[in-house]
This record gives C-alpha cells, structure tokens and sequence, in this order.
C-alpha cells in the first residue's frame, strides 16, 4: 500500500494533543532539516534539546547500525554490554555509583520520586512522604510527575492528584524554607527551568536547598532532563554550579534522539530499590545503550564542552545584536546552548508567532510558554548555520515588527 502523506492527516488520524507545524521534515543533516517540499531549515529547536550533535551523525548511525545488526531486545532478565559499558561512563563522570535506565524523562523522574519515598519509608517511616517541588516547574506527563511540575493547567483535568506534593518559588530560598521539614522525603529541582521560560537557578538557591534537604534528612533531586549532556557547556548542570544532588535524572540529549532516559544516584540511596521493586520493558536495551555510549563518547571532551560555551557566545553576541535593531526582547539569558529570549511587554503572548514566521524564513526555533523564544540547538552546530540561521531570524523579526505595527 503506498499512501502520500499530507499534513491535513495529522489533525484527522492522531490525538489532538499537539499542534505541529505546517510542514513535515523528511530529512536532515548536522543542523539542517528539509521538509517534503525540499525546502531547507536551519534548526535551532534541536528537538527540543535531544538532538545532541544533529542529524544523521555519522558515529551515532554507526552505533546504531552496528547494534541493529546484532540484537535489539533481550528485557531485563539478560543484561547486555551496551548498557553496562554506558553506565560505566555515566559513574565515572559524575558523583553516583549507580544507574536506572528507562525510555524518557518523566520515567527517569518516576524512578527518582518512587526512589526517595522508599528510602525515607525505609529508613524513617511513612510520614516522611512529602515532596517539594517548584512552581512553573516541568517534570514529565506521568501523573505523578506532572503533578510534581507546577503547571496547574497540565494536571488539574486529571484529578486526584497524588498527594503530599507542594510547591514553593523557584530561586526564593524563603519560600522553600517554609515547606521542607522533616516529613519531607525529597526535594526535585531543575537547575535551569526548562519549558518554564529558560530561568537559571542562581547558585545561592541550589545551595540553599542543599543544606535544608542535608539538615531534613530529604532527597535532592535534579531533574537535568533538559540542562544534561553538555547543554550548558558542563556534562550536567549540577558540576557548573557547583551543588551535587543525591540523585539525577537524565534523558533528552542522552540518546542524541534515541529514547532514553537514566535516573543516576549513590550507593546509600540505591540500595534500598531491590529485585522487583521498580522496572520497566525496554529500559537499558541495547540499542539505546549503544547509541548513547556514542553520544557521551564524543559530548563529555573538553572539545565538545568548551565548543558549547564558544557557540553560546556567537549566539548571544549575534541575538543581542539583532535585539538593538529591533528591541524584542527584554532579556537574553540562559547557560551554553540553552537560551530564552524573553519578549518586552508590549510584545507579551506572541512567542509562537514569532516562532511560526521563523519556521517560514526557514528558520526553527522553540518556545518556552507565550513569552520566551527558545533556542535549544545541536551543541555541534557549526558557526555558518548560526549565522544563516539567525539570519532568517533576524528577517522574521522584522516581519513580526512590520506587522504589530500596522
Ligand atoms: C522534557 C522534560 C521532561 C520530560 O521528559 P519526557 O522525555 O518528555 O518524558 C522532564 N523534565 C524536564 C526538565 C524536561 O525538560
């Protein structure tokens, strides 16, 4: 059977849970896409901070063939060496002694939350479930990891929540104060907040909340889903500022676009997880541990990390440019290849707007609700698609200008 796909199928076959844009890629190549029609973009989006080192890299397509070639699927009654090596590399660069693996983000902050109230269940008794969290928080679509995240609007039409879960004010040290006792088992942060508006935790507050999880006996948990593998120029977060959590959670880039996710944390807190006490199918298979065994192969060298904070410059210097010609923007924030743009006020709510006039300047950018365009590109992304890229930017802008002033 060969059908031709058109994007009017989207709205009449899938769940409408999405609004994608109006055209669909068909391929791509480092930090360029073309859709059916052929048309080139330069892509800023990365997939949302997945697409670690592009499109069709060459070592990951290698990685995955190779492995395709071999096995795919054993589930985890058969380890495999893919996934053991991957959580080799994963140890030794970071503060944990052991590793989860699963399929996604809100799966590997799952494993972190089921993980802390069974470590404080253990070893304190049950009233030690309460969990802090933080508003404009974002965590994953589980139920309870989104109602962990601190989006009403994406968890209240699913009612009844899991309990026991509050939110204080992101970067308000006071705020949190007020909720972690000692009935707190665990405290789960982004230290960049994500989909959020791209708002960096200042280091006082990742301190802060160090020593009231240490004084309350409460888990830290970063969720480095979107700020890991490099994104900031560091291989997580937690090493540019200097805070180490008990537990970490990892997914998005780790897989270069492959599925994956990992929740990594200490001998003392793993251990009280045993045979049994969580799993999932696919987690740990060995495709995806060899597709991200590549991936860290080549993002954890100081090559790739300083060449993102290197590219996070020419970002900046040449959005901040563009913003003195067209005053956009009151901010230009963010750490290495994870940058928000926050629109001046009289520009508030038309961050998809602008977003969609890019996409047809051949430009894709990604937004981080209505009022921060959001650049989240390949940490590879070469310096001639920064500068074509923004390039078609800039002329989206002035677009944008030319009409909210008519
Ligand atoms: C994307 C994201 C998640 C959810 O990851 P999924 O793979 O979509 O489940 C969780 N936390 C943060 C910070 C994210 O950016």
């Amino acid at each position: 059977m060969s059908i031709s796909i058109t994007r009017e199928n989207f709205d009449q076959w899938m769940l409408p849970v999405y609004a994608p844009a109006p055209f669909i890629p068909v391929r791509g190549e480092g930090s360029r896409l073309w859709d059916q029609q052929g048309k080139e973009y330069i892509d800023f989006a990365g997939g949302i901070a997945v697409n670690a080192l592009g499109h069709a890299h060459p070592m990951l397509c290698k990685a995955l063939s190779e492995q395709a070639a071999k096995f795919w699927h054993t589930g985890n009654g058969y380890t495999n060496e893919p996934v053991l090596k991957l959580a080799k590399r994963l140890l030794d660069a970071t503060f944990a002694d052991r590793a989860f693996f699963c399929n996604s983000g809100a799966e590997a902050n799952e494993a972190a939350l089921k993980l802390a109230r069974k470590y404080a269940h253990d070893t304190a008794g049950p009233q030690k479930s309460g969990i802090v969290a933080f508003k404009n928080a974002f965590h994953g679509r589980t139920l309870f990891t989104v109602s962990a995240g601190g989006q009403p609007a994406y968890s209240q039409d699913f009612a009844p929540l899991p309990p026991e879960i509050r939110h204080a004010v992101y970067n308000d040290l006071a705020s949190a104060r007020e909720l972690i006792n000692d009935d707190t088992c665990a405290v789960i942060v982004e230290p960049i907040q994500g989909e959020g508006g791209v708002l960096p935790a200042t280091t006082a507050f990742l301190q802060g909340l160090r020593e009231l999880c240490d004084r309350h006996h409460a888990l830290l948990i970063f969720d480095e889903v979107q700020t890991g593998v490099g994104r900031t120029g560091e291989l997580y977060a937690y090493m540019h500022y200097g805070v180490t959590p008990d537990v970490l959670t990892t997914a998005k880039a780790l897989g270069g676009g492959f599925p994956i996710g990992a929740m990594l944390t200490t001998e003392t807190f793993g251990h009280v997880m045993n045979v049994g006490t969580h799993g999932t199918t696919y987690g740990g298979n060995p495709l995806a541990g060899a597709v991200a065994g590549a991936v860290l192969d080549i993002v954890n060298t100081r090559e790739t990390l300083d060449g993102v904070k290197q590219r996070h410059q020419w970002l900046t210097e040449q959005l901040t440019a563009l913003n003195n010609r067209y005053h956009l923007f009151s901010e230009i924030r963010g750490l290495g290849l994870l940058i928000g743009c926050q629109l001046a006020t009289e520009h508030t709510g038309s961050a998809k707007q602008i977003a969609q006039l890019a996409a047809t300047e051949g430009a894709m950018v990604l937004i981080a609700g209505a009022n921060v365009v959001r650049f989240a590109p390949a940490l590879n992304i070469s310096e001639e698609e920064i500068r074509t890229g923004l390039a078609r930017f800039a002329r989206a802008c002035e677009k944008f200008i030319a009409g909210s002033s008519s």
